[in-house]
């Protein structure tokens, strides 16, 4: 068996993977970094040479892990596409926008590759996507392939409980067992429930490591942790402040709208106004035209009837009036210049009244990040192209992951006891954190961290 972690560096960047399996050539996942642009911002391709790959699985939508499939699929044009329904309704509206946002930085900062696919492209792609249900063990060529294990190499979806359609990938062939977790959270959000992943052993699990360098606080608890955003936002009202939450558009600004929708019902909150992002309004139609067909926590729950969200755009954030008691649940949870949160963030950074609240992770070196890091009384420059800025207003954090735990992740690997685990999707402060313990806990399992572009023999 054979593995090559096809990031450029050790980190959550473009999300890519390929494997060599039973005979067959596949890719898990093909994404875009979220902050780099050009060839910096895709998978290594050229660790691979000219091998042609069968078959590429996608774990879930988020654009660190789908970001080029078009690309990908003009690059491996033989190869299927598979993925679960919602992950290819969600994955098809944001390429489209992902056009979008390429189409603009190709003026902006004249990146001339870009867009690096157009909107026909995508949706010729997307019909040769192939939706897959969990918990159905199918084979490569795309069939059911219920007691055909032994003979072929199958892949079985398993709900991996971080966004809409989120999955872990378990492949099976010639004997041997291969899990990738994709990104996974083993306790229930306020919409998702906690991943269903397999229990039974299995020989490498490749695994997420997002919060490898967090330890879980002592004490701390989801409810716990609803209750004291709810206490901070009713003292920003009182402070008459204007609130932003800066999220992903997906997964984030859905739990968020949940949360608020929570506290209002409890009138732990008075009746207060939302604005969410155009891109985050589509996501939360897919999340409530699907509550009743995933699995979910309050599936009668329609977030854009219920929460009745305003929307905002490029144009209207840069306007809208900064009033007391009004909450911004705002795209990208990094605060990337030019978007929605950077545009509003610069706005309310220097004025001691209002506040910006954490609610998720975001990379070290991101706006959001720098923010967080330098924190009250600090300078920073949210966006490169213009002055920096005093940051005078309320900053909180708050712990909301879509990602499981550190303590979670090798309690998980304790109970498969893989002969192998591989670690990726992690900055490397929080690879060496799992390596060191992983290799503490688990004695009798070798502990990789994939040097990227190089080929591991498994
Ligand atoms: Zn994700
Ligand atoms: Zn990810």
């Amino acid at each position: 068996m054979k593995f090559t972690n096809l990031t450029r560096h050790t980190e959550i960047g473009a999300n890519s993977y390929y494997l060599e399996i039973a005979r067959h050539r596949l890719l898990l996942d093909c994404g875009m970094h979220p902050k780099y642009t050009g060839e910096d911002a895709l998978p290594n391709f050229k660790a691979i040479g000219d091998r042609e790959v069968e078959a590429i699985l996608m774990s879930h939508a988020h654009q660190d892990h789908i970001g080029i499939l078009p690309l990908a699929m003009r690059r491996f044009p033989a190869a299927r596409i598979f993925m679960t329904e919602a992950t290819a309704e969600v994955g098809s509206v944001l390429l489209h926008n992902s056009v979008n946002v390429m189409t603009r930085q190709r003026e902006e900062i004249g990146e001339m590759s870009y867009p690096l696919f157009t909107h026909r492209e995508i949706d010729r792609a997307s019909e040769r996507w192939r939706w897959c249900p969990t918990r159905q063990p199918i084979s490569i060529a795309g069939e059911r392939a219920a007691g055909l294990e032994k003979e072929t190499l199958t892949f079985e979806f398993f709900d991996a409980g971080h966004v809409l359609g989120s999955t872990g990938v378990m492949l099976r062939g010639e004997g041997k067992t291969v899990f990738y977790s994709g990104d996974v959270n083993f306790d229930d959000q306020t919409i998702m429930q906690a991943a269903v992943f397999p229990e039974d052993k299995i020989d490498v699990l490749i695994m997420e490591c997002t919060r490898g360098d967090h330890a879980k606080p002592d004490g701390w608890t989801r409810p716990g942790e609803e209750q004291r955003l709810a206490e901070a936002l009713a003292a920003a009202f009182e402070r008459d402040a204007c609130v932003l939450i800066p999220v992903f558009a997906l997964g984030k600004t859905q739990e968020v709208l949940a949360m608020l929708h929570k506290f209002r019902r409890q009138r732990l909150l008075p009746e207060f106004p939302i604005y969410i992002g155009g891109l985050s309004s589509k996501f939360t139609d897919i999340y409530d035209r699907r509550s009743h067909a995933t699995r979910r926590q309050l599936p009668r729950l329609k977030l854009m009837k219920d929460v009745a969200p305003f929307i905002l755009n490029d144009e209207t954030v840069r306007d809208t009036a900064l009033r007391g008691g009004r909450v911004h649940v705002l795209s990208s949870g990094m605060m990337i210049p030019r978007t929605l949160s950077n545009v509003f963030a610069r706005r309310i950074i220097e004025n001691p009244k209002h506040s910006i609240f954490f609610v998720g992770y975001a990379n070290p070196e991101s706006p959001a990040g720098l923010l967080r890091e330098v924190g009250q009384g600090g300078e920073v420059a949210l966006d490169p192209d213009k002055p920096p800025q005093r940051i005078r207003c309320n900053i909180e954090q708050f712990q909301f992951s879509a990602h499981a735990t550190r303590e979670s992740l090798v309690d998980y690997a304790k109970r498969i006891s893989p002969k192998k685990i591989v670690l990726v999707h992690g900055d490397s402060p929080a690879v060496e954190w799992m390596r060191a313990s992983l290799s503490n806990e688990l004695p009798g399992s070798e502990v990789i961290v994939p040097t990227p572009g190089v080929e591991l023999e498994l």
